[in-house]
């Protein structure tokens, strides 16, 4: 048996970050950027006026008090989206909007609360305004020639925003991963098929798809294979146009578990493990060509936590990323575990938190058949190997699945 660690690390350093393509900045959310990005021109591109007001010459507002107000000739109205025809001269003002380029001759704006209006032709200053009030300078959010965004930072809709701010409609990006997944089983049917007896419904193949696409992959539903050496190898072929392959069930020990024997006839260079963790243990890696093969076992919470610890990893650094893990949390038990020494347990667990403290329970039965247990999971508490009591109160480390429900704050800013 490898540990959990050998296993994922063994797997990881097989994998290289697929190609890039380009694509149009509104698709490129949760993408990893495959190119450096600098900027082709200042951001603001001129002076402009962080505020509703007058755009005037510093100088005329210094003698100005509410008692004895500086009054000023309006030579013109400058809505945003348009460049004053006039200069602001001396004893002169130009009624300006937030974000409309300042005029020449001014050096400051003074915001239309520290004003009063006359007439159409004149404005009264009520305070004096130091030179260069309520601007925004060019090029204070953005140099022309800065790198604005590295190659390999993942792209939030704060980066979308920022490469169109700065002109760029296209951007290149790593590709990802296409993921044909297999349900393997004489057992198994698909979900609108008659359940006779015997027969179980295909669920692996729909939450394994989804686990794909919650990666960012693409999955492509092989469907369903009996347990037959001849149709798992047909299929395994079909599969080969992907960029991984997954398949669940069959990589037992068992009379009739043949995913490992169809892969190795294909030609997958195979690596099959017994991984020291619970739930999981049968796991099948290789790589056929440019294809990587993952044979995960049957039952529906193994496919699941080992796709989390194992696959879900991989499929990031395909795309690019850098940070592949789930976020960990510490969090305390409210109740007494007693596991088998020697291997690693990820316990479905569900979180509160009380003030600054998280707390841990189990979802139930641990049993690796019972789904449910992953519908209800906030996330999996790990134990570790030498561990074979642990105690309520005890801190455990938590790996947080996706939509953690327990989570969310009831505030809000
Ligand atoms: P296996 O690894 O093929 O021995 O399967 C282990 C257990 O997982 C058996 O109880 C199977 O019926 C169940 N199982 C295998 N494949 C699936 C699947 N695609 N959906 C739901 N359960 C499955
Ligand atoms: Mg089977």
């Amino acid at each position: 048996m490898i540990s959990v660690i050998e296993a994922r690390d063994a797997i990881l350093n097989r994998i290289r970050p697929l190609g890039a393509e380009r694509v149009d900045i509104a698709s490129a959310l949760g993408r990893v950027l495959a190119e450096d990005v600098h900027a082709t021109r200042n951001q603001p591109p001129w002076d402009n006026s962080a505020m509703d007001g007058y755009a005037v010459r510093a100088a005329d507002t210094v003698p100005a008090s509410s008692d004895s107000p500086a009054e000023l000739e309006i030579v013109e109205d400058l809505p945003a989206g348009y460049v004053a025809k006039h200069s602001v001269g001396h004893g002169q003002a130009i009624h300006i909007m937030t974000g409309a380029p300042v005029p020449d001759g001014a050096d400051t704006i003074v915001r239309a609360e520290r004003t009063l209006r006359v007439d159409e032709r004149r404005v009264r200053i009520l305070q004096p305004v130091e030179s260069g009030t309520d601007l925004r300078r060019a090029g204070e959010d953005i140099r022309e020639g800065d790198l604005i965004i590295p190659s390999g930072m993942l792209i939030r809709p704060a980066e979308v925003g920022l490469l169109a701010s700065t002109n760029r409609s296209h951007v290149s990006v790593y590709r990802r991963p296409r993921v044909a997944v297999l349900s393997t089983g004489d057992e198994i049917v698909d979900v609108d098929e008659p359940l006779e007896d015997g027969k179980i419904v295909d669920s692996n193949g729909y939450a394994l798809s989804a686990l794909v696409a919650d990666a960012g992959a693409i999955p492509l539903r092989l469907g369903i294979c009996p347990d037959t050496q001849e149709a798992l190898e047909r299929v395994l072929r079909d599969g080969l146009v992907a960029d991984a392959i997954i398949t669940s069930g069959g990589v037992s020990v068992g009379e009739y578990d043949y995913v490992k024997a169809a892969l190795e006839a294909v030609g997958t260079s195979m690596a099959f493990w017994k991984v020291s963790m619970t739930p999981g243990r049968p796991l099948a890696f290789g790589a056929i060509e440019d294809t990587i093969v993952f044979g995960l076992p049957g039952n529906p919470v193994a496919s699941m936590v080992t796709f989390e610890l194992f696959m879900r990893p991989a499929l990031l650094k395909m795309q690019g990323y850098t940070s592949i893990y789930r976020p960990t949390i510490k969090a305390r038990l409210l109740e007494d575990i007693t596991k088998s020494l020697g291997r690693k347990q990820f316990i479905r667990v569900t979180l509160r938190k009380r003030g600054d403290i998280y707390f841990a329970s189990r979802t139930g039965a641990q049993g690796s058949g019972i789904l449910r247990s992953m519908s209800i999971a906030d996330g999996l508490a790990v134990s570790h190997e030498d561990q074979e009591y642990m105690k309520a109160g005890q801190e455990i480390e938590v790996m947080l699945l996706g939509g953690y429900s327990g989570l969310f704050s009831d505030r809000n800013y």
